[in-house]
């Protein structure tokens, strides 16, 4: 399932291990993933979308 919400509502520890997300940023988005895989999400800034995948946990 792919949730889309605003980007203040980010999170930026992994919901299911509480790990700190790893963040990794370009100029078109930015994508914060868990270390071990359970949660991503991607961050368009031009588009002031969150997209996060949570299906993995
Ligand atoms: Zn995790």
């Amino acid at each position: 399932m792919v949730l889309r919400k605003v980007l203040a509502l980010f999170e930026d520890k992994c919901p299911v291990c509480d790990d700190r997300l790893q963040a990794v940023s370009n100029a078109a988005c930015c994508t914060k993933a868990c270390p071990q895989g359970h949660y991503k999400e991607e961050s368009y800034c031009t588009l002031g979308v969150t997209i996060v995948y949570d299906e993995l946990k």
